[in-house]
């Protein structure tokens, strides 16, 4: 076995700041390793600044747990709004108005709502904040991890500012167009949609009462999802998906002409909607690694996968990632970073997130639908869907992350 002279300078660098990054760094930390955290770009931590990500972040009950678990909860909870109740409803006739609505209450599997919804802007100050106070941290922005050589007994990691670091474990979060994943040679299945997701807030009259809401029509779903009042109104969370054509069109309008046609969306069912922030707007892909594990190396959140933004799948199953990695590190410190550590990390990962992936992709074929037969159709089927109660507890169920 080769053996290395010095110890590695650090247990893990982490490619990527983003919300799963910083995650990852806090999880790690929490169990006392050094862990170096870089990104180019530093991060936007206030919601009107430029570049701000206005999208937000349904936390499901696994996701919540693991963020207590790594010590994040407490300042996490003053800003969540819950989920007590999912809405569906398929307005997919003549004119935009709902013809058929189901209502799923988390109290029927369980005592917790299904999630608690933050803007990600908010959490990316936190977690910043967070990490400033744990002395395992070095959180560089404005430096990328260039290269990654892996050896027997640790990786060394190229940066762009020509350092190098010695790290027993590198993490690749570093997005869905990682440089991690490349240089390590993973490939990647990549599903195109053709639509586009806006992203904004709005405000309105009537109460949303905890209920997280997704309107069906054609194109994609436009889903409201609570978020504390803004400015004395009743507020919520946006993402509108729609053929990219149509969502240009959308981004272009005028803040009024804008907000007259997401409240015409809607369906007008929480009254006038009123813009209450940017827009956003986010390329709709699927995307799934061939392999989560490269020597030294593991693939998380959107450098592993990506999904389209139903079903809040996207970064619980980046939290699911880490969970696992950190029961991994936690059962048997000494392995960090080993072969057989990684193998079953991806073992462990790959099909279950495989298998969402393959769900999310059929619900958003049943939205897009558009001549009316098969609009028709997709009523029908959202009807059997939600309606049939053994199926409709199950899809409940992966939506809460439970096994089995
Ligand atoms: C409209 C929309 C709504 C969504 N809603 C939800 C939801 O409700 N619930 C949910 O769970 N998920 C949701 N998602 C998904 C979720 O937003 C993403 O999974 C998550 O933001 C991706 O985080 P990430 O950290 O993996 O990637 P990113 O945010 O892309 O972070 C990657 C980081 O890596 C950095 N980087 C790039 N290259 C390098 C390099 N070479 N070295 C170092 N750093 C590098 C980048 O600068 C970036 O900061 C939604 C997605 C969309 C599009």
């Amino acid at each position: 076995m080769m053996m290395t002279a010095t110890p590695a300078e650090t247990d893990i660098v982490i490619a990527g700041g983003g919300i799963a990054g910083l995650a990852a760094a806090a999880a790690f930390s929490h169990l006392g390793l050094r862990c170096l955290c870089v990104d180019p770009e530093p991060p936007v931590t206030e919601r009107d600044a430029t570049g701000a990500d206005l999208r937000s972040t349904a936390f499901l009950q696994p996701s919540r747990n693991l963020l207590a678990r790594i010590g994040l909860w407490d300042r996490l909870a003053p800003h969540a709004s819950a989920l007590q109740v999912m809405r569906i409803v398929d307005a997919g006739g003549a004119t935009p108005a709902p013809r058929l609505t189901r209502d799923f209450d988390a109290a029927e599997i369980g005592d917790h709502p299904f999630g608690w919804n933050l803007p990600n802007w908010l959490l990316r100050r936190e977690f910043v904040a967070a990490l400033a106070e744990r002395t395992e941290v070095d959180h560089r922005t404005g430096v990328a991890v260039s290269d990654v050589l892996p050896r027997a007994e640790e990786a060394v990691v190229s940066l762009s500012d020509g350092t190098q670091i010695r790290a027993r474990m590198v993490v690749a979060a570093d997005g869905r167009n990682s440089t991690v994943r490349q240089r390590a040679g993973i490939g990647v299945r990549t599903t195109r949609y053709a639509q586009k997701a806006l992203a904004f807030a709005v405000t309105h009259d009537t109460p949303h009462d905890n209920v997280s809401t997704e309107i069906h029509r054609s194109g994609g779903p436009f889903t409201l999802v609570p978020l504390p009042d803004h400015d004395g109104k009743p507020c919520s969370a946006v993402v509108w998906m729609e053929h990219g054509p149509e969502a240009h069109r959308l981004m272009a309008l005028s803040d009024a002409s804008f907000s007259a046609a997401a409240t015409a969306r809607s369906g007008a069912l929480y009254g006038p909607l009123t813009l209450a922030s940017r827009r956003t707007l986010w390329p709709i892909i699927s995307q799934i690694a061939d392999r989560f594990d490269a020597p030294r190396t593991a693939l998380m959140a959107e450098a592993a996968h990506v999904v389209p933004p139903i079903g809040a799948q996207g970064l619980n199953m980046s939290l699911a990632d880490l969970t696992v990695l950190l029961d991994l590190a936690e059962a048997d410190p000494d392995g960090l970073g080993t072969a057989p550590m990684l193998a079953a990390y991806h073992r462990a990962r790959r099909p279950d997130v495989a298998a969402r992936i393959a769900g999310v992709d059929l619900l958003n074929r049943a939205s897009m639908l558009e001549p009316r037969p098969l609009r028709d159709l997709r009523r029908a089927g959202l009807a059997a869907l939600y309606g049939i109660s053994p199926l409709r507890r199950r899809l409940m169920q992966m939506g809460l992350g439970a096994k089995g």
